[in-house]
């Protein structure tokens, strides 16, 4: 209400705060996130604070062209006239963040926030405490709590602060959470944007090198130990590739993590006994074709596959968000297909295929937030590509661009000048039909 966020001189030095920030404590960041998930330092910087940097110096570097208002085509009938639009800003949004990227899934959103001129509080997952309580310090040292404001706290938290009217939501979570936010924002109409999770699945037919293959897809799955949002989910492989598959996986995990991944730096951990619980019960209903140990005292459970497995395994059942990879078989590219539209539309699709036709028919039959062919995961680190799910996996979208269009309104203004003012749409509209029908055909 103030106006103190709207120039682009505060917001840019907003911005700017933010990097800072988080340049001069990065040490301490990457301590907290090896507390909270056992991430290496290199994990910690290429997932959660590298990225932050490369969102920040994006809206950073267009800040000013994404500001001025957009000129738009204006009708002969309105002649004269221009049309234009201005980007305005909610206002003040709640940004509600999880636990798996506890930096990033709270930064990026916020740094959109800040460009788009809006205030914004923050509420981070409790699971991730450590990288909670950074957080805090920092954005209570950088900024003034009536323009940015974190609240820690658990459900009790998110039930006050989702009580309250906000111009903007924006939740990421998972599905069952963003039905609760969807409810309490319907209340006040207030526009969401829900980043969800789901099962995201793999498509393999066997034409791609399989050690690449297998590289690249235990690359994306092991990350943070599978407790990523994107995380390939399942491996649907094509009949008689199976086996050499799961080979190749076997050799690129123990290259990674070596043969004892439950002791390497690099492998991170499962957040809390809960989860561990919960991912344990997952591998102990199919059967294990590799890993499978878990150690209680860490809280890490070693890379596993489940081959072979069946459609109505519990592994199948719910979103695994951990280190836990099934495999099952497809006969045709029309099966595979199938069984992903059988279920909820995916927030990532992955497909490891030489045939062009093969990947077209996948990408236009599939309906999923947004995927790679040939690769896991890396989509979401193009500043160009929107970053955002589709029905149960969420609504709406950020990164780069998108993030500025995440926090701010679309005004459409038509600007009309004085010294015309054509008498045609006025009554009485006797005789005018002819040269309407030529304006408008
Ligand atoms: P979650 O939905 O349990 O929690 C997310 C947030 O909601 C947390 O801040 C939590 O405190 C809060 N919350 C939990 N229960 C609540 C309740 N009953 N009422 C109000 N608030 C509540 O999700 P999570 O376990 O932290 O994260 C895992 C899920 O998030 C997965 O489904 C994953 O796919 C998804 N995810 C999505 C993205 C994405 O960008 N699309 C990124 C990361 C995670």
């Amino acid at each position: 209400m103030s106006g103190k966020t709207l120039s682009y001189d505060f917001r840019i030095n907003a911005l700017k705060a933010l990097r800072d920030c988080l340049k001069k404590n990065e040490d301490e960041i990457l301590e907290a996130l090896s507390k909270d998930l056992g991430k290496s330092s290199f994990e910690g910087y290429a997932t959660e604070l590298g990225i932050v940097y490369e969102e920040i110096n994006y809206l950073t570097k267009h800040l000013r062209k994404l500001m001025k208002p957009t000129r738009t085509k204006t009708p002969i009938t309105q002649f004269k006239a221009s049309s234009y639009i201005i980007h305005e800003p909610l206002g003040n949004t709640l940004i509600m963040s999880p636990w798996n990227y506890p930096l990033q899934l709270t930064v990026v959103p916020l740094a959109g926030a800040i460009a788009g001129g809006n205030t914004a509080i923050i509420k981070p997952s409790r699971y991730s405490q450590n990288v909670s309580r950074v957080m805090k310090r920092l954005i209570e040292e950088t900024f003034p709590a009536e323009y940015i404001a974190l609240f820690e706290g658990g459900h009790e938290t998110n039930t006050e602060l989702l009580a309250l009217r906000w111009d903007l939501i924006f939740f990421t979570g998972s599905p069952n959470v963003g039905r609760i936010v969807h409810r309490a924002a319907g209340e006040n109409l207030t526009p969401c944007i829900l980043e969800l999770g789901g099962k995201s699945p793999v498509i393999i037919d066997g034409t791609v090198d399989m050690a690449l293959t297998a590289r690249r897809l235990a690359w994306g799955k092991f990350l943070n130990a599978g407790q990523t949002c994107v995380a390939p989910d399942y491996v649907l492989v094509k009949k008689g590739y199976a086996e050499k598959l799961i080979e190749a996986l076997k050799k690129e995990i123990e290259t990674m993590f070596s043969s004892d991944p439950l002791s390497s730096p690099d492998f991170p951990k499962i957040i809390n006994e809960k989860h561990f619980e919960r991912v344990k019960g997952l591998i102990a209903g199919s059967t294990v074709a590799m890993g499978g140990k878990a150690d209680e005292s860490s809280l890490r459970i070693a890379p596993t596959i489940l081959f072979p497995v069946k459609e109505t395994d519990p592994v199948m059942n719910e979103e695994i968000f951990g280190p836990v990879l099934p495999v099952l078989e497809y006969e045709s590219l029309d099966d595979a297909i199938s069984f992903i539209r059988k279920r909820e539309k995916p927030l990532a699709f992955y497909i490891f295929s030489k045939s062009r036709s093969d990947i077209n028919k996948a990408l236009s039959s599939l309906s999923f937030g947004g995927g790679c062919v040939n690769d896991t995961v890396v989509h979401l680190t193009a500043p160009g590509l929107p970053f955002g799910g589709i029905g149960n996996s969420g609504m709406g979208c950020y990164h780069g661009k998108r993030s500025f269009e995440a926090f701010t309104h679309d005004k459409a203004i038509m600007d009309k000048a004085l010294w015309l003012d054509l008498k045609v749409r006025y009554a009485p509209f006797k005789g005018k039909l002819k040269l309407l029908k030529m304006l408008m055909r």
